[in-house]
């Protein structure tokens, strides 16, 4: 039961040796930075433009402030012009002067609005551009990794077949517990008990699990997730 698995596991390491070389390649790795930067860069172009919103509005209230001061600098221009006596002249004056420290504070604002919005127009430009550049490194990427595939399918292709021939002799319900396992990107699966520890990670092991291995069963380790098994009487 465990030699079926064993030649099994062995076979594996073909495809294994395929499936790591492609997903460790630098084609693969630049197309998934790629991806990974432009399915986050909606969240960021979302953000920029609720930050538009915010100044278009600051800005728009500026503006009906501006010409609301612009009304009461015309009035106060009349009033000075229509004057009377001394009294309401002073008066007049210091409504003007009033009048001026607001219209600089609210120039103030208006600078500081229009230095946000040009640093808001900036990054929009900057993710503009980095946004292409991802798009290219992404396709690019993308069909090199794709060429890489097909340039090692029929190995691939080959492998699989093997391993489809191998299967066949390995009792089903621990192909599946090794092919689940295997999915999960362990390899190799399967491994011989030492003592009385994992042979994969060193755990050791309670005494009901090595009965069972005593007893021809394949167990799980609990620390690395291996199969383990322990070979037919050996003393
Ligand atoms: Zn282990």
């Amino acid at each position: 039961m465990i030699k079926a698995l064993l030649a099994y596991q062995e076979a594996d390491a073909n495809l294994k040796k395929i499936e790591t070389m492609l997903a460790g390649s630098e084609e693969r790795k630049k197309a998934m930075s790629a991806k990974k930067y432009l399915e986050g860069v909606e969240e960021s172009v979302n953000k920029l433009d609720a930050r538009a919103a915010e100044l278009y509005a600051t800005y728009e209230k500026a503006t009906e402030e501006q010409i609301k001061l612009k009304e009461q600098e015309s009035e106060i221009t009349d009033a000075l012009n229509a004057v009377a006596d001394e009294k309401e002249a002073q008066y007049l004056i210091k409504k003007a002067e009033e009048l001026i420290s607001k219209i600089k504070t609210l120039g103030n604002k208006a600078g500081k609005i229009l230095e946000e919005i040009q640093a808001v127009i900036k990054e929009y430009s900057t993710i503009k551009k980095t946004t292409q550049a991802a798009q290219a490194q992404y396709k690019e990427n993308a069909e090199k990794y794709n060429a890489l595939k097909e340039s090692c399918k029929d190995e691939k292709d080959s492998a699989v077949k093997q391993l489809d021939a191998l299967k066949e002799k390995v009792e089903p319900s621990l192909m599946e517990r090794y092919l689940k396992k295997r999915a999960n990107k362990i390899y190799p699966v399967l491994y011989e008990v030492k003592g009385n520890v994992c042979g994969a990670c060193r755990m050791e092991l309670p005494m009901s699990e090595m009965n069972k291995l005593k007893n021809g069963e394949v167990i799980d380790c609990d620390q690395c997730g291996r199969l383990l098994y322990m070979a037919e009487q050996k003393k």
